[in-house]
């Protein structure tokens, strides 16, 4: 455990993990997503523009909550983030449907390739348990 700044108010706090946030700003920001969301729900076809206003809310903060797909949007809704690889502008998540597909493809691939880096692994030499040998 550490103690930094937090990076939104610059108060000092125990850092754990995750963001370099304090607790009070990270109860801040969960109170703001609801209030977005609440938002978001009561006006379905709002802009961006239009949230950040309303709710005094960073675009930043919206992109990152809908990456986080915490935030859903209709899908004629004005709000959209882009696909990380192909720039498609979608409603949630970090990829497009297509890249989605594509990359559990390749994944699958990779995972039914025959094992022979497995086989290849070089034997522990015998030295290397004659030191282990020692410290126990
Ligand atoms: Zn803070
Ligand atoms: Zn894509």
């Amino acid at each position: 455990m550490e103690v930094i700044n937090c990076r939104k108010c610059g108060r000092l706090f125990n850092y754990i993990a995750g963001a370099q946030v304090c607790p009070m700003c990270k109860e801040a920001t969960e109170k703001k997503f609801q209030e977005v969301k609440a938002y978001i729900q009561a006006h379905n076809h709002c802009s961006m523009a239009e949230v950040c206003e309303e709710c005094d809310v960073e675009p930043g903060q919206i992109q990152t909550w809908i990456r986080k797909e915490r935030l859903q949007f209709a899908d004629d809704s004005p709000i959209k983030v882009s696909c990380e690889n192909c720039g498609a502008m979608i409603g949630s998540g970090r990829f497009c449907e297509k890249c989605k597909n594509e990359m559990s493809r390749n994944f699958g691939s990779v995972l039914s390739k025959p094992s022979d880096q497995l086989k290849k692994k070089p034997q522990p030499k015998p030295t290397d348990n004659k030191n282990k040998m020692r410290f126990l």
